[in-house]
C-alpha cells in the first residue's frame, strides 16, 4: 500500500478511535485541520528504519533513547486542544522525533521546541529541515522552564508526563492560551490535562484522558 493510502487508513483509526473515546473528550470529531494535517505529514520519515512498516499504525513506536513517537491518535487530540489558528506561536516541550512539530508547523505560524536528549533534538531538526518544514526554531536542552525569551504563547504542548503543571509555563502562556499537558506518573497513573488561561490570566483545567508518557524529567 502506498504511503499516501496507509496515511489515509490512520486518519480512519484516528477518527474512529475519537468517536469511541468521545464520552471522555467531550466530542466526537477534531477539528478539521488536525485531520487535514495529520494526513499531510510523512510519519514514515520520523520512526526509525527497522519501523517504517508500522508507521501508520495507531500506536506508538520507540525512538531510542527510551522514547517513544506519541500514539497519531493522542497526537491528533494533544493537537486539537489547542485550538490552534494560523498566525499563533506555539512551545512544544519534548521535540523527540519532530513528528508532533511537524503537525504543529503546518497549523501555525512558528513553532519553538526543545528537547532535552542532544542526538534525538538534532536529528529531528535535519529530519525536519530536510522535508522543509520553515517555521520551526530548535533548542537543545530542559524545557521544563519553558522558553522565557520567546514568550508569551498561544498554546503550549508538553509531551512527556509532569508530576504537577510546570508554573513557568502556566507563566508563558498569554491570556487566551491553552496549553496540553499529561500530569502524574506512570506508576499512579497520568491525566491528559486540557487547559485554558482566561483573559483575566486565570487558568482552567480540565481532566481529558488516562494515558502513559515518558517522564519530563529536568526543572524538577
Ligand atoms: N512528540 C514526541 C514525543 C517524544 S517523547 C514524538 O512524537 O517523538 C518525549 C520527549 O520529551 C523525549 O524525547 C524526551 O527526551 C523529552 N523530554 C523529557 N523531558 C524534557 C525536558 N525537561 N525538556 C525537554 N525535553 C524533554
Amino acid at each position: 500500500m502506498s504511503y499516501i493510502k496507509q496515511r489515509a487508513h490512520m486518519v480512519r483509526e484516528i477518527e474512529a478511535e475519537v468517536r469511541s473515546t468521545s464520552r471522555w473528550i467531550g466530542k466526537s470529531t477534531l477539528e478539521k485541520h488536525v485531520i487535514q494535517a495529520m494526513g499531510s505529514v510523512p510519519r514514515h520519515e520520523f520512526v526509525p528504519a527497522d519501523m517504517v512498516r508500522l508507521a501508520y499504525q495507531n500506536e506508538p513506536l520507540p525512538i531510542g533513547f527510551g522514547q517513544t513517537i506519541s500514539q497519531p491518535y493522542i497526537v491528533a487530540l494533544m493537537t486539537d486542544l489547542l485550538e490552534l489558528h494560523e498566525d499563533n506561536v506555539v512551545l512544544e516541550v519534548g521535540t523527540g522525533c519532530g513528528y508532533q512539530t511537524a503537525v504543529l508547523s503546518e497549523l501555525v505560524k512558528q513553532v519553538y521546541t526543545i528537547e532535552m536528549i542532544r542526538q534525538l533534538g538534532e536529528q529531528a531538526r535535519e529530519r525536519l529541515v530536510r522535508l522543509g518544514y520553515n517555521n520551526i526554531e530548535f533548542r537543545i536542552g530542559d524545557g521544563y522552564g519553558g522558553w522565557p525569551e520567546h514568550a508569551p504563547f498561544d498554546a503550549i504542548i508538553v509531551a512527556a508526563a509532569a508530576q504537577s503543571i510546570p508554573e513557568q509555563l502556566l507563566a508563558q502562556l498569554k491570556p487566551g492560551g491553552r496549553m496540553a499537558i499529561p500530569v502524574g506518573t506512570l506508576r499512579g497513573g497520568q491525566t491528559l490535562m486540557g487547559l485554558r488561561k482566561d483573559e483575566q490570566g486565570l487558568v482552567h483545567s480540565r481532566e481529558i484522558l488516562p494515558v502513559a508518557f515518558v517522564p519530563l524529567t529536568g526543572g524538577h
